[in-house]
């Protein structure tokens, strides 16, 4: 009989889930060189002709499985990759340089498409330098071919699978279908990656960080993703597939506790009302964000549009969803926020020594305005709603934001021009999830209506960290101390100012947290639309003076440990009521 073994990492996405393991495996290809006789340089071509004509198939048969399991429109991308395959050009010279080199089609192929690759990426159009993303995509389908290796994608996974995986790349993230794929666990990752953001969006168990997990596990095998305490559990013995039992009904008491608070006003209970609102990624979520009680929706991250069909999504495209949002979420309001591709989020074939110090976000939309305009025209266009406020994340110094001021101002009269309307009022935001954001934030105050604070990235930047870095996601912590005095700072700025100032990173749904943030004066939570009837319910349980008085206490500790230990026992001893939907 098989043992059981429990492998540990961090819990990034709530619930249990027990499946059959499906491995997701993107091997590391290596290519070699070899001299090819002449008399077979022939068949060495034709051997190249065949792999092209594999891979199309391939890519025929998932844009066919894509189309009819997410609907028409996802796989969009796939039809450019299928064209690049028929590109004369680069078949031409793979077949001259087999022949006149006498080498293998591997070799010769890989080679021009890197040249490829690397012309395009040195392209200053943004649209050339996204198609990098495709040439290696296509291409090492084309070499995996070549090399008789499987390419496995997670349109693949068959219905009731748990994915396991070393990582999954954002655009593949973007292709998890939630009705075939039960839980996911990965050897890298932290509780802020993608992978986890994407888990939790779409409510599924998940684990990542797990060290060696792809060596300690097998395709087929019967495994337990418990995403509450962050373990997998491989080969379960018949006790323990009995406590997950008791556990899976733990949670249907408890999403019985919360369901009353879905549609509770968030208020104090001494009567202050508090905006809890929803983080989504996808427009199908608003939903949820509908579902759990949100009072809108206080991050709209619009980098989806752009992973999810590869190219750059157009005005009408993005209006079409921003209108729809803003429509299904009335009264509501709907912060949407411009571009924030780069770090994790990058295509993978982009690289750059330090990605989350690079050339990402505002960054990449401030060098190319007309791209940045695009984006400005369609979420201007839906703001005739009047129910639509934008955000601009990253942002590390003053001058951004006149430049980005500068750039609005030209893309309203630009509008105008054209007799098209817009919410002349719509409200300007920024993101304070860089430290010198936060410490200049008075200064800031004076050029926007409201601040979100983006604790994921204000964490990893103040504490140096990366955040989705498992071998130190034990250092990764919103409860220290110095971001925790950054985060009063930039409430205490904002106040000054008369803005209003939000938090929308990981820390807005710590049950732990909340408490402490309403006492540092914060005006509304945004969070994963599942963990808003907990916080109703926290907030619902506690008063303005009590939170206060925790806030000042908190911000006396030297350490995240004091912190967090202080803020369980002063839950506990006063309100059992919160300590009993800490998980
Ligand atoms: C953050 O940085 O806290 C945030 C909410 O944005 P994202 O997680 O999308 O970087
Ligand atoms: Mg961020």
């Amino acid at each position: 009989m098989t043992k059981e073994r429990r492998l540990k990492g961090i819990a990034v996405s709530e619930g249990i889930a027990r499946g059959t393991v499906f491995i997701y495996e993107t091997k590391k290809i290596e290519v070699f060189q070899t001299p090819i006789f002449s008399v077979y340089l022939k068949d060495e071509t034709e051997r190249f002709e065949k792999a092209l004509d594999k891979t199309k198939q391939d890519l025929s048969n998932i844009q066919e499985r894509i189309n009819q399991e997410t609907g028409k429109g996802f796989a969009q991308f796939l039809d450019a990759q299928i064209m690049m395959l028929s590109d004369k050009s680069i078949k031409e010279k793979v077949k001259k340089g087999i022949i006149e080199e006498k080498k293998n089609a591997e070799y010769v192929y890989h080679r021009v498409i890197s040249d490829y690759a690397k012309k395009l990426s040195e392209s200053k159009d943004q649209y050339f330098k996204e198609r990098v993303a495709d040439i290696w995509d296509v291409g090492l389908r084309v070499l995996r071919n070549l090399l008789g290796l499987t390419h496995s994608s997670v349109v693949d996974v068959p219905a009731g699978s748990i994915i396991v995986a070393h990582d999954i790349s954002p655009s593949e993230a973007a292709l998890i279908n939630p009705k075939k794929i039960l839980g996911i666990a990965t050897e890298a990752g932290g509780r802020t990656s993608h992978t986890a953001i994407t888990a939790r969006a779409l409510e599924i168990p998940a684990v990542v960080g797990i060290k060696g997990l792809m060596n300690k596990i097998e395709n087929d095998e019967k495994v337990i993703i418990d995403g509450d305490r962050g373990i997998l559990i491989k080969n379960p013995t018949s006790s323990r597939i009995h406590f997950y039992e008791i556990a899976e009904e733990k949670d249907r008491e408890l999403e019985k506790t919360l369901s009353p608070y879905y549609g509770l006003p968030s208020k104090t209970q001494d009567g202050r009302h508090i905006d809890i609102s929803a983080n989504i990624e996808f427009f199908s979520e608003y939903t949820h964000a509908r579902k759990y009680g949100a009072e809108g929706i206080g991050l709209f991250r619009t980098e989806f549009l752009y992973l999810t069909r590869r190219g750059n999504p157009s005005e009408e495209e993005q209006y079409r969803v921003y209108n729809a949002l803003a429509k299904r979420m009335k009264p509501h309001s709907v912060i949407i926020r411009t571009y924030d591709l780069g770090g994790d989020k990058i295509f993978s074939d982009y690289h750059e020594a330090n990605p989350f110090l690079g050339w990402r976000a505002i960054r990449v939309c401030l060098d190319d305005p007309d791209f940045f305009k695009i984006q400005l025209r369609a979420i201007l266009r839906a703001s005739v709603n009047k129910n639509v406020k934008i955000m601009f994340p990253m942002i590390s110094t003053y001058e951004e934001i006149k430049r980005i001021h500068l750039v609005f101002e030209e893309t309203k009269q630009e509008l105008k021009s054209h007799n098209t309307e817009y919410d002349g009022e719509i409200q300007f935001g920024i993101m304070v999830e860089t430290p010198s954001a936060a410490i200049m934030s008075s200064q800031l105050a004076t050029q926007v209506d409201f601040f979100s604070i983006g604790s994921n990235d204000l964490t990893q930047y103040t504490l140096g960290v990366d955040r989705g870095n498992e071998k130190i996601s034990q250092l990764f912590d919103h409860f220290h101390p110095a971001v925790l005095r950054l985060i009063q700072q930039v409430i205490n700025s904002g106040h000054q100012a008369h803005i209003w100032v939000g938090l929308c990173g990981e820390l807005a749904a710590d049950p732990l947290a909340i408490p402490l943030l309403i006492g540092l004066g914060i005006d509304e939570l945004s969070m994963n639309p599942a963990s808003i009837p907990r916080a109703k319910m926290v907030l619902r349980s506690i008063t303005i003076p009590q939170c206060e008085e925790i806030a000042k206490e908190s911000l006396k500790f030297r350490t995240a440990l004091e912190v967090k230990r202080y803020l369980r026992r002063t839950i506990r001893k006063k309100f059992p009521k919160i300590d009993e939907v800490i998980k």
